[in-house]
């Protein structure tokens, strides 16, 4: 990295670190998913389980025809939890999955909500048994374009070891601030999660492989001396 692109670090941290990974890793595209409906399942059945898990439980639902609001309701719980089983915590993701299907219900449709304030959707989704800030976070941005920023457990992992949060905000805080940098920019927001994810499974993991990774100058846990010396070369120019 160059100086340059320290001291842009330093005066506009969150931009600047959207535009090294967006370099590093490229465009992902986010989120997998044919329809709305379906980003909204995918946020339920990611609850505490890999996307692989998810993709299975999703392809279950589509080969037994359940991938519909209308059909999902009509389906007993207990059967609607043997289909999603792949995704684990079946049971619950059933309740949670059939919550959001009444919900939909009872707003008449998807487009209906379409229809609704980005803060007054938010709302109705939290109101949601099962639904709590990140899922609601990831239908809203993925599902119906709105611009709220995804907090997750990755978000906090990187931001955190590069110094530009504490990592014990509320989720709120968190997402106000990224909100707040980047403006009201759904395609760029979307991207962004995407690429911290890739980025916390890729490089930034739990053992961070620091030898070589974009954001190393930036990176405050790369300069402690232990790190600095066991695990960590410079980038590459
Ligand atoms: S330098 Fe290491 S700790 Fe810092 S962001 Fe990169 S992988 Fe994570």
């Amino acid at each position: 990295m160059t100086g340059g692109c320290r001291d842009a670090l330093a005066a506009k941290p969150l931009r600047a670190v959207y535009d090294l990974l967006l370099r590093c890793y490229g465009t992902q595209g986010w989120w997998p998913g044919e329809t709305p409906f379906e980003v909204m399942v995918g946020a339920i059945l990611t609850q505490n389980t890999s996307w692989s898990n998810v993709e299975q439980a999703i392809a279950n639902l589509k080969q037994t025809g359940l991938l519909q609001p209308d059909a999902m309701l009509r389906c007993p719980v207990a059967a609607l939890a043997r289909v999603i089983r792949p995704a684990g915590y079946f049971n619950v993701k059933a309740s949670r999955l059939r919550n959001l299907c009444l919900f939909l219900d009872a707003h008449g449709s998807l487009e209906a909500l379409s229809a609704l304030p980005d803060r007054e959707l938010r709302d109705l989704l939290l109101a949601v048994g099962g639904i709590g800030p990140e899922t609601a976070d990831d239908i809203l941005l993925y599902g119906l374009q709105r611009p709220f920023f995804v907090i997750d457990a990755y978000t906090r992992r990187v931001f955190s070891r590069l110094g530009v949060i504490q990592g014990d905000e509320t989720y709120e805080r968190l997402r106000r601030r990224f909100e707040k940098a980047l403006g009201p920019d759904v395609r760029v927001m979307q991207e962004y999660h995407a690429l911290i994810v890739r980025h916390a499974k890729h490089r930034c993991r739990k053992q961070p492989v620091c030898a070589g990774c974009c954001l190393y100058q930036a990176c405050d846990l790369a300069k402690e001396p232990v790190v600095a010396a066991s695990r960590s070369a410079p980038p590459s120019p």
